[in-house]
């Protein structure tokens, strides 16, 4: 917390700079910016718990504007934190430490599709949507479509790493980004042009992507594109377990065949689900897949996959299941699932290994979850040749705030240390934000130190986003 003389030159530069229009100290705006979508953050609000509060919002919408308010913090020794959607789920745009929120949604501008090579220039606060829907009345798709793409923006996808829907297909996030605009904490703005690859040492792109905002703020990007598929087709098939079906997942990617959507459900989440539904065997996991592209690829794809879920003992549902998810995908999250009543507190833990190690990882976290008395369905979606993600739903439901915070806290104590333990990597999706921060150590062992010389090199006042990522640089 800044002196207040100092606060008032503060705010009265941010106000030259930037017009009073788009810096904000107002009480309001601060305590509707103080949480993302981090399902604690949430709980402790609807607790009538008050959560820290930035000092400042500013509102930039230029690259010499953010470079400007860096330098500025710089000065002033006051941390920042880039906002773009606010629908991250581990707390990233939380001003734990008071400060400038720096809110990228003026950054809102898709500048040019390049149908030569096939990639589209944007601002980073385009929503996921607003893009999406751009390229489909262009006959493109990003191919790039998490849950959150209504809500979070093309700047917090890279922040993150995100993985959307089809990632087995198109891509994450970091397949996709061909080139960036960034702004290093000292306000000196870097560009990283698009091209398919290179050998010039190491990818930097590669550096600031999943950065969180603790490096310095993405301003533009350049993004693969791809045409819209002739057809998208759906296809659903029960097996009688996770090994089966993690089998015949192995076995599709063998035969050279990459769906768009692949989804394996375990028991539990299929009879939450998918057994509402569908009349699906109790016990049974269900298996969804979708399959992009012409009618005559699909064609042959569907038929060779078809041939190895039935070898494997599939029971064929046809499209019905992975269609009705893909149709209704975006329900569940209106309201939040998590926004229950009480202490009543659930999360999602979203891990990723090889295939050597995903079941014994998933039935290690499983059983020390349910050892506090939580109620957990999981499901093995983005999935690849090498291995796939396993994203662990959990409920708890406690009789006061102290038992439900401390209940939660151990779920993802003990949780992360299975997956750990198995060698699996704790987040493959949603980041690390504060939620993770404290096992960062742990999941990166010796290489941790690089990614703190590089901190202290790149920011050494410790400005940007403070306590995020494992990284407290602070002066
Ligand atoms: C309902 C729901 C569904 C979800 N589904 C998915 C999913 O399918 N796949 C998936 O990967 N994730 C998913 N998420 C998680 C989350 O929305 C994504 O990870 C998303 O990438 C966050 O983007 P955002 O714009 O909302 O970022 P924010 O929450 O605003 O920020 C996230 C982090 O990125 C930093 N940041 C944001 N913008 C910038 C910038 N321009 N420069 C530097 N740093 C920046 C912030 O400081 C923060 O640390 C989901 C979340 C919700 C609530």
């Amino acid at each position: 917390m800044i002196d207040s003389d100092k606060f008032g030159e503060l705010v009265e530069k941010l106000h030259t700079l930037l017009g009073s229009d788009y810096v904000t100290v107002q009480q309001t705006d601060k305590v509707l910016n103080a949480h993302d979508a981090w399902p604690l953050s949430e709980a402790k609000i609807r607790a009538g718990e008050l959560l820290p509060l930035a000092d400042i919002i500013v509102f930039p919408s230029t690259t010499r504007e953010v470079s400007e308010i860096l330098k500025i913090a710089n000065k002033f020794l006051i941390p920042v934190i880039p906002v773009g959607g606010g629908a991250g789920t581990c707390g990233g745009t939380l001003a734990i430490y008071g400060g400038i929120q720096l809110d990228m949604k003026r950054f809102d501008k898709i500048l040019e599709i390049d149908e030569t090579s096939m990639m589209v220039h944007v601002e980073a606060g385009v929503v996921g949507v607003d893009l999406e829907e751009y390229l489909n009345r262009h006959g493109y798709t990003s191919g790039h479509t998490p849950t959150s793409v209504r809500s979070s923006n093309i700047g917090g996808f890279i922040a993150t790493r995100s993985g959307g829907s089809m990632s087995s297909l198109y891509g994450k996030i970091e397949d996709l980004t061909l080139g960036l605009e960034f702004v290093l904490p000292s306000g000196e703005v870097i560009f990283c042009k698009p091209v398919p690859r290179h050998s010039v040492g190491p990818d930097l792109r590669q550096l600031f992507i999943g950065s969180e905002g603790t490096l310095g703020v993405i301003t533009k990007a350049t993004l693969r594109i791809f045409p819209l598929p002739e057809e998208r087709r759906f296809r659903s098939v029960s097996v009688k377990d996770v090994s089966t079906g993690l089998e015949i997942i192995r076995k599709i990617f063998r035969a050279g065949i990459s769906p768009s959507i692949i989804r394996l459900y375990d028991p539990e989440d299929t009879a939450f689900s998918v057994s509402t539904h569908f009349d699906v065997a109790e016990g049974d996991c269900m298996l969804m897949l979708a399959f992009d592209g012409s009618t005559s690829k699909n064609d042959l794809d569907e038929a060779t996959v078809m041939e190895i879920c039935i070898a494997e003992g599939g029971n064929d549902f046809g499209a019905g299941p992975a269609e009705r998810w893909w149709n209704h995908r975006f329900d569940m999250y209106y309201p939040s699932p998590f926004t229950t009543s009480g202490y009543a507190i659930g999360d999602t833990i979203d891990v990723v290994a090889t295939y050597d190690k995903l079941e014994n990882v998933y039935h290690s976290m499983k059983s020390a979850m349910e050892a506090h008395e939580a109620v957990v369905l999981s499901h093995f979606s983005h999935m690849y040749p090498n291995g796939g993600s396993i994203y662990m739903i959990f409920f708890t439901a406690q009789p006061d705030a102290e038992s439900a915070w401390a209940t939660y806290k151990k779920i993802w104590d003990d949780g992360v240390a299975a997956c750990l333990k198995e060698g699996g990597t704790m987040s493959h999706q949603h980041g690390v934000g504060l939620s993770r921060s404290t096992y960062v150590v742990d999941e990166l062992e010796s290489a941790f130190s690089v990614l703190k010389s590089i901190k202290e090199k790149l920011d050494p006042n410790g400005i940007m986003n403070p306590g995020k990522l494992g990284l407290e640089v602070r002066k």
